[in-house]
């Protein structure tokens, strides 16, 4: 039989160290998102699988990069952000979501929602401790509970009847997951992949258990700036009763398109921020001391940088739907975020992975399967993503490549 395990791997091997590799790290596989930009490549396909632009930065924060190295901005920033970062991270979240943050105590900056993601996790959990996700999700979650020794629970949203409707989870559902071991719900809103925005009244239903079950919210909020149709992005920190066990996370990486930086950060209270802090310090010392410059000139940009933000990622949505829809897709319309999750049913493939690979090799385009975003590889397996943060001429190359699927017969 064929080796499976790395340390199976290791074992067949004569010479090999055996057993060396750690049981968390056997648990969970490499990404397959990035897995599925590395075979893009590879075949020469259009990349929408992975979320990240294909078009320019503003020029103002990238002229701010250069000058923050050109004046020699090169040596560690205070570990947990540098000043005028966190200053200009407290005035927005008092701008956007009215809430009162202390730069001082408040707020850690990390390589990216990545690293704060893991950072908090680590801070705040026990083993046996268990973390609500809403499924599909992000696919790091999954490793970063594992990481982090804490147990996943997931919570299933699902997919309207109507691709118009809205992805919905069953509050009844919801409640059986939390129990007196919950440590904390991760909640990722607009959500990737399903773009989902979340409503009030969800979101105080959450907040509600998690007042309940003294658990906590992590927040994974990257795509706040990206709404369409008039939704509106709502942090579950500004509800009441929140505040204290709430730690919010943003990053520059989607709303600026510079996913490569890898500056993001957390806010949380202080003493929920003195851990995070700690972790963070040992996992990374500081993110890039250059790049938070340019993240200073970044939040500092105007309110019509926002809107044009969202315009342009709404005449994308349209443009990839539209496509989708013609080449036989049952597609997702989203309400934030920058992906399209597809039913991909009516195609008769027999799972999503071959269906993916079938497009990355023949059509030309990459997409994610929609196995990646489940604990239980089944539930996606007639589901497949697509990004578009791309410029409007690659979603249109696309759209002729998947013109030359065969339709579906209804
Ligand atoms: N968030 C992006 C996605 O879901 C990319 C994340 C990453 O690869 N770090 O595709």
């Amino acid at each position: 039989m064929k080796p499976h395990t790395a340390n199976e791997v290791l074992a067949a091997q004569p010479g090999s160290p055996k057993q060396v590799i750690s049981a968390k790290a056997e648990r969970f596989t490499e990404s397959v998102i990035r897995e599925m930009t590395r075979q893009a490549q590879q075949y020469g396909a259009i990349n929408l699988a992975q979320g990240f632009p294909n078009f320019p930065a503003p020029a103002e924060i990238k002229r701010a990069a250069q000058e923050a190295i050109a004046a020699d901005v090169n040596q560690y920033a205070i570990t947990w952000g540098a000043k005028r970062l966190r200053d200009a991270i407290a005035r927005q979240a008092k701008h956007w979501q009215g809430l009162e943050v202390d730069p001082e105590s408040d707020v850690t900056v990390c390589c990216g929602s990545t690293e704060t993601m893991i950072a908090s996790l680590l801070a705040v959990t026990n083993p046996g401790d268990e973390i609500i996700i809403f499924e599909p999700f992000y696919e790091n979650y999954g490793p970063d509970a594992i990481l982090s020794g804490a147990q996943p629970r997931f919570v299933k949203l699902r997919p309207p009847s109507d691709p118009a409707g809205e992805w919905t989870f069953d509050p009844r559902e919801l409640r059986d997951a939390f129990n007196r071991r919950t440590k904390a719900i991760i909640l990722n809103t607009p959500n990737n992949p399903t773009g989902k925005v979340f409503a009030q009244a969800e979101l105080e239903l959450i907040r509600d258990l998690c007042v309940e079950f003294d658990a906590l919210a992590i927040t994974d909020e990257i795509y706040e700036h990206i709404l369409y149709d008039g939704s509106k992005h709502i942090s579950i920190a500004r509800l009441e009763g929140m505040r204290e066990r709430s730690i919010t996370i943003n990053s520059m990486s989607k709303t600026y398109s510079v996913t490569g930086w890898r500056v993001g950060w957390a806010i949380a209270p202080a003493p929920l921020t003195n851990s995070i802090r700690k972790v963070h310090d040992f996992l990374t010392v500081g993110a890039p001391a250059p790049l938070q410059e340019a993240a200073v000139a970044a939040l500092g940009l105007p309110e019509s940088y926002y809107v044009q933000l969202a315009d342009g990622y709404k005449r994308r949505r349209d443009l990839l739907y539209e496509s989708l829809v013609a080449a036989g897709f049952s597609a997702y319309r989203p309400r934030g975020a920058y992906y399209i999750m597809t039913d991909i049913s009516a195609f008769g493939f027999r799972s999503d992975a071959e269906f993916a690979k079938y497009l990355v090799k023949e059509i030309g385009v990459a997409a994610v399967p929609g196995s990646s975003f489940y604990a239980d590889p089944v539930s996606g397996a007639r589901q497949i993503r697509f990004a578009f943060c791309k410029t409007e001429d690659t979603l249109k190359q696309a759209a002729q490549r998947l013109a030359a699927l065969k339709k579906p017969q209804r």
